[in-house]
């Protein structure tokens, strides 16, 4: 089998209704920005990054797929997944202009569409090949309904109909002023009683002496984890605040590649382990990931670049993932949409990575590649 065509596309997804915030931006839409890969079999692999649906960034993320990756992909065989990955991440030129941004969301793209089209290609879903059913049930914990945009005694009622939905776990964002924020966290926590696991994500935006003021006054409501509680490459920020405070620390949404988590596991500076298969270098890099939380004896909890339809598979199949983030905006887009029942994730059963779309999300959704 050889890959006859890799081609760009874009699609922009309304969020739930039609705006959210956290502590640094709002957001109307999410892109889905990704790539299909043709093979001479007849098989396609889909794969896509996750944006904040902002055109012409997008735009440079699809020029890069078409001008710089497929040319070295195209007439290869995608089964040498490893390989391909090394190809396109140590191509000297490309390496040169960035080892971390546009270069890599493209390249998570076409690894991702590699993976789904070597699963569809053995007939099988994903999680199979990834080493195959790990544990008996997936628990997802809810992010949609915890935005900063939501008003007190909505996040209240959210956080109760979450709960009357299945979910065990939810997560609400921080970084507005200390004491607004544990206001509504009180709240909550009172809403939603001590059996149900309550996180917070604080987006980066608060520095150490905030954190350390909001961990003192944060401490009886039993917080599962805060997530990006500094900014992001602050490797010795995070440590410090871990040592401070009985609060678990978790990150890794906006982390690269493996080198920048090791720096977290050696400090001591991260609880939770949180890749994304959207921002590293596709599955491949985060499986690299969750190998060396697992050695370190850390849980990992993907971030939901790609809304879970991809972290579904790794989280059915690998013995590190311990819960998964769920948020509904792209899910009727694709084939096999990463459904919650009851609180838990659905096991996926079609070939593939559950990164089809289908051909009534590109026709309502799709925008100019460039
Ligand atoms: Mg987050």
């Amino acid at each position: 089998m050889r890959i006859t065509q890799v081609t760009p596309f874009i699609l922009h997804v309304p969020v739930t209704g039609n705006q959210i915030a956290d502590s640094t931006h709002s957001i109307t839409h999410w892109g889905v920005v990704g790539a299909r890969i043709d093979t001479d079999a007849g098989h396609s692999g889909w794969g896509f990054t996750g944006t904040h649906a902002h055109l012409p960034g997008d735009q440079l993320i699809t020029r890069c797929i078409a001008t710089c990756l497929a040319p070295l992909l195209e007439g290869e065989d995608p089964s040498g997944i490893q390989r391909l990955w090394l190809k396109v991440a140590r191509n000297p030129a490309l390496q040169w202009i960035g080892r971390a941004g546009i270069t890599t969301l493209a390249h998570a793209a076409v690894d991702v569409a590699l993976w789904d089209l070597k699963a569809k290609a053995a007939g099988v879903p994903l999680w199979k090949l990834l080493g195959g059913q790990v544990r008996e049930r997936v628990r997802a914990y809810d992010t949609d309904i915890g935005w900063l945009s939501i008003p007190d005694a909505q996040l209240v009622d959210g956080a109760k109909r979450s709960v009357d939905r299945g979910y065990t776990g939810i997560k609400v964002k921080v970084g507005s002023t200390v004491e607004r924020d544990l206001r509504r966290l009180e709240a909550v926590r009172r809403a939603i009683g001590p059996d149900v696991t309550l996180a917070v994500d604080g987006n980066g935006k608060w520095d150490l002496p905030t954190c350390l003021r909001f961990c003192r006054g944060a401490e009886p409501l039993d917080l599962y984890w805060f997530e990006e509680p500094l900014w992001h490459d602050d490797v010795h920020g995070h440590a410090q605040l871990a040592r401070a405070s009985r609060i678990p620390v978790a990150l890794g949404e906006q982390l690269y590649t493996q080198d920048a988590f090791s720096e977290f596991f050696l400090q001591g500076a991260i609880h939770w382990v949180q890749p994304d298969v959207t921002r590293m270098g596709g599955i491949t890099e985060v499986l690299r990931v969750c190998e060396a939380a697992h050695a370190h004896r850390l849980p990992v909890a993907p971030h939901a670049g790609d809304m879970s339809q991809v972290h579904v598979h790794l989280s059915w199949s690998h013995p590190a993932c311990q819960v998964l983030e769920s948020i509904p905006w792209i899910k009727d887009c694709f084939e096999e949409p990463a459904e919650v029942v009851d609180g838990h994730f659905r096991l996926p059963q079609q070939p593939g990575a559950s990164t089809t779309p289908t051909a009534g999300a590109l026709a309502r959704h799709a925008r100019p590649v460039a």
